[in-house]
């Protein structure tokens, strides 16, 4: 018999060929996907409060029949009206749509609906705006009203009315084939639902209490798998060979004293817990994660060092070649003095010559470089090392997982190097533990003194000249300037074209006596480098540029920056924008310039304007935009997660990850025949984490 999973959803019955196609853009193909499609919310239609009774201003559900309906336009904005009168016997109620003319062809006189909205009053009669509404039909009349209702998210084609009833029949007809993978011991144990019941109860709940349940037993099974994947990773990662540096305090030592500057006790302490796991015969597998400007370059160094000390090559890689070139201009200045002059680096990025290319190449090979800083261009096929023992990963969410073991499979005498990947995006700790269960953590929490403070303002739209009055003060100070624009991928284009005008207008107008720049991230390759390389050497004074400045970008003179269309932008972008600011000890100036629309966007340059500390940010950002948003797209572990929250189900998520480190510890391999399902489970649905278990 197939299951479930292998089973399409046309078997059901109302599902043609026509439904199925519209099914796949909800991600529907089989009756599993069907069942896993979650509620939005719930609407509590138990009760269905008489027209005659209702209160103003209040969510609450009417139904009745329409007896009047029509469209029109009004006179002056020509938007189109559409309105029905409804009456319940009790009495009558007016439902009002704006630019919705597609309803004309949808209410029927003489039918039956259900709305659910607000009623207020509008020239003496009562009114609905814009609720949400169905068409009762008599036949699964049961679904709709009088119960607790979800409310899904939706496609074109695709009504609620529909999805509530193939789900219910599906439920239905297939509840004897819902396996639940979940073992009975951790179900009993913490009193957990069983799959079927669950599902019931998300869909259909039968009271919200119980709602709440399903939807607990269902994250705690996503949680549980993920954390499955996590920790069994982390088991069979750390049980392989690693490299056994020697490191003593000498070797701390004698790096600390020929840096230009004392490092922070946040900084010293990463450096210990780097040392001790270099030390150790297992792989280091530690997340380093810091605000701008926290000082993360340093720590890592401190390991490319130790590896050279113990004979060994390291890599840093950075996700673009900007950065890249400036990790690595700043490591050679790092090392130019003191001990460790000899240290040889070398850059691979995409734009050297093809011999300059085969060159390192060669010399990664041979082990006559010693530390290699690099793009993507470090995983390429050819490039292989001599014994590499040492991998620095920077702004590790801008790289995939299966990136990331990449690299460290490109150690070629069989060991596997330590590695250290670093990220600005600081999430809480409990989080972060538990989300990157499979990575240590170190945290530099405090920022190397002397620096200066950064003020925020925000400027409307018209007050932009104020802004630009600004700048031309400041750069005839000396001071150097940016001037960023957003790159939305919807219009990357039209954005670029706005930077691109913008850019123009500044050189030949505005800023005619200065120096402009422009920097984009659709430059042929090298030339962002050479403009990026002019600004640093004070040739360019104001710098025009899309988001590509977000990352790691490092020009201590240039303590102005504008935000353009600041509504624009992610609180945490902007965030790591305003972080290439501030980086030396004058103050620095963040002028925001914008039209905030929405409430978030409001929100987030409030935020902005009122804080610079990147943890408070991120907090925010996660109250504001939910975690989904926050974390973008590959970052690592938040993105798996379809269902569950990791920020408001904490509790449910560290109970999970207990539960599976548990269950790995008895039976690592998942090997017994309760657990056998998880395995296959967990292969199916976070199949880079254990592929990294085979290729690492
Ligand atoms: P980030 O954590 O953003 O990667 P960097 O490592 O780029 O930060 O450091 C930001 C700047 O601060 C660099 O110019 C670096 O040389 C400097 N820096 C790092 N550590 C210290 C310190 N302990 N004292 C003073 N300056 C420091
Ligand atoms: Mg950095």
């Amino acid at each position: 018999m197939k299951s479930l999973r292998e089973t399409s959803v046309q078997f059901l019955k109302g599902v043609g060929p026509a439904k199925n196609k519209l099914l796949a853009n909800l991600g529907v193909a089989t009756i599993e996907d069907l069942f896993y499609v979650f509620p939005r919310r719930y609407e509590d239609r138990t009760s269905i409060t008489p027209i005659a009774k209702i209160k103003l201003g209040e969510m609450q559900t009417v139904t009745g029949k329409v007896i009047e309906r029509g469209g029109r336009r009004t006179w002056f904005t020509k938007k189109h009206v559409y309105e029905t009168v409804i009456d319940d016997g009790s009495g009558r109620l007016f439902a009002v749509w704006f630019n919705q003319p597609y309803l004309e062809y949808y209410f029927k006189t003489g039918a039956d609906v259900v709305l659910y909205g607000k009623v207020e009053i509008y020239k003496k009669r009562l009114q609905m705006i814009a609720p949400e509404y169905e068409i009762i039909n008599p036949d699964d009349a049961n679904l709709n009203i009088g119960r607790i209702v979800p409310i899904y998210p939706l496609t074109r084609g695709i009504t609620h009315r529909y999805l509530r009833k193939i789900i219910y029949h599906g439920l239905e007809r297939y509840q004897d084939d819902l396996k639940d993978i979940l073992p009975v011991r951790l179900r009993n144990k913490h009193r957990l639902l069983n799959i079927k019941r669950s599902l019931e109860n998300l869909h259909f709940p039968e009271t919200l209490a119980l709602q709440e349940e399903a939807h607990r037993r269902i994250s705690f099974e996503e949680f549980f798998l993920f954390q499955l994947s996590v920790v069994k990773r982390r088991m069979s990662m750390v049980a392989k060979p690693g490299v056994e540096h020697k490191i003593d305090l000498k070797l701390i030592n004698e790096f600390t004293k020929n840096l230009p500057f004392v490092l922070t006790k946040a900084q010293q302490r990463a450096i210990h817990e780097i040392a001790g796991d270099m030390q150790k015969n297992a792989p280091m597998l530690r997340l380093l994660q810091g605000d701008v400007g926290s000082g993360k370059t340093l720590a890592a160094l401190f390991g490319c060092v130790a590896a050279y000390h113990n004979a060994c090559q390291s890599a840093v890689m950075a996700p673009t070649e900007i950065l890249a070139r400036q990790h690595y201009e700043n490591i050679r200045a790092l090392l130019a003095k003191g001990a460790f002059k000899d240290l040889k680096v070398a850059l691979l990025v995409s734009s050297i010559t093809l011999k300059e290319r085969e060159q390192i190449i060669q010399q990664l090979k041979n082990g006559k470089i010693n530390l290699v800083v690099g793009t993507h261009a470090l995983l390429s096929e050819g490039v292989d090392f001599k014994n590499l023992s040492f991998v620095v990963i920077d702004e590790q969410h801008k790289f995939g997982v299966k990136q990331r073991a990449l690299l460290s499979t490109k150690a070629t005498n069989g060991r596997n190097p330590d590695i250290l990947v670093m990220t600005a995006t600081p999430i809480p700790r409990t989080l972060s533990l538990t989300l990157y269960g499979d990575l240590d953590l170190s945290v530099l929490d405090e920022m190397p003194p002397g620096r200066g403070r950064v003020d925020t303002k925000f400027y409307s739209r018209e007050s932009a000249e104020e802004v630009y009055k600004i700048i031309r003060t400041k750069v005839k100070e000396g001071l150097q300037a940016y001037i960023v624009y957003p790159l939305v991928e919807e219009s990357e284009t039209l954005d670029l074209k706005a930077a691109k005008e913008m850019y123009q207008h500044f050189a030949k107008k505005e800023f005619k006596e200065f120096k402009v720049g422009l920097v984009h991230g659709q430059m042929k390759r090298g030339d962002a480098e050479k403009v990026m390389e002019n600004f640093k050497n004070k040739k360019i004074n104001i710098l025009v540029s899309t988001t590509i400045l977000e990352v790691g970008v490092d020009v201590p003179n240039a303590n102005l920056m504008v935000i353009e269309h600041a509504e624009r932008f992610g609180l945490s972008q902007l965030h790591q924008l305003r972080g290439r600011i501030g980086r030396g000890s004058q103050n620095a100036l963040c002028l925001l310039i914008g039209e905030p629309l929405t409430e978030d966007s409001k929100a987030r340059i409030d935020v902005i304007c009122s804080t610079t500390d990147g943890f408070k940010i991120a907090q925010q950002d996660l109250l504001i935009r939910g975690p989904g948003h926050y974390f973008g797209r590959h970052q690592h572990g938040l993105n798996e997660l379809k269902f569950a929250n990791p920020i408001t189900q904490i509790d449910i998520l560290e109970l999970a990850r207990k539960e599976a480190m548990e269950l790995i510890h008895q039976d690592p391999n998942l090997k017994e025949s309760e657990n056998q399902i998880l395995q296959k489970e967990i292969q199916r649905r976070y199949p880079t984490y254990l592929e990294m278990v085979e290729a690492g």
